[in-house]
């Protein structure tokens, strides 16, 4: 079984993706609120490619009085960063009770250089208390470029980009 969560009331809605057709676009309504919504299936061949994808970098999550350290993994294309609540969407769910970090809260998009090296794009949600790098606070429509060791804030808890290039300085 998998969950979604109705976009009006966040109600989760169980459902079982096997019993229906890789791609198809299922219909919900939702048993709290009545919202219908629609979503759709990933093929098998998208969900096999995603399976696939090798780590670009990782989101250190530093431990602080809302929760331990973790260490997220980044993949090619987009990552979504927020606070893990049951049935969350999200594919970068950090576990923690930090009240300040919403459900989705910050982006990162991952696509390659010329030469195929990473690169790490930041934008913010939009969350209720924004996304900082060092001590800027992205703009309400920001994409901006990270490096490896970017201190990232949302809400009370930090994260540092681990890029894994190996070079980062040390002045
Ligand atoms: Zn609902």
């Amino acid at each position: 079984m998998k969950k979604i969560r109705c976009p009006k009331c966040d109600e989760p809605i169980a459902f079982d993706p096997a019993r229906y057709e890789p791609g198809s676009s299922l219909v919900f309504e939702c048993p709290q609120c009545g919202k219908q919504f629609r979503i759709r299936l990933p093929a098998r061949r998208e969900e096999a490619e995603e399976a696939a994808r090798p780590v670009a970098g990782t989101l250190l999550v530093v431990e602080n009085a809302f929760h331990t350290e973790q260490t997220l993994p980044l993949y090619a294309g987009r990552n979504v960063i927020g606070r893990e609540v049951r049935g969350t969407n999200i594919n970068c769910p950090v576990k923690t009770v930090d009240p300040s970090m919403d459900t989705l809260h910050c982006r990162i998009d991952v696509d390659t250089d010329k030469q195929g090296r990473p690169r790490f794009t930041l934008s913010d949600g939009p969350s209720g208390t924004g996304t900082f790098v060092g001590t800027e606070i992205l703009g309400d429509r920001e994409r901006r470029r990270i490096e490896d060791g970017a201190i990232i804030t949302l809400g009370a808890t930090t994260l540092i980009l681990q890029t894994g290039s190996g070079d980062a300085q040390t002045n």
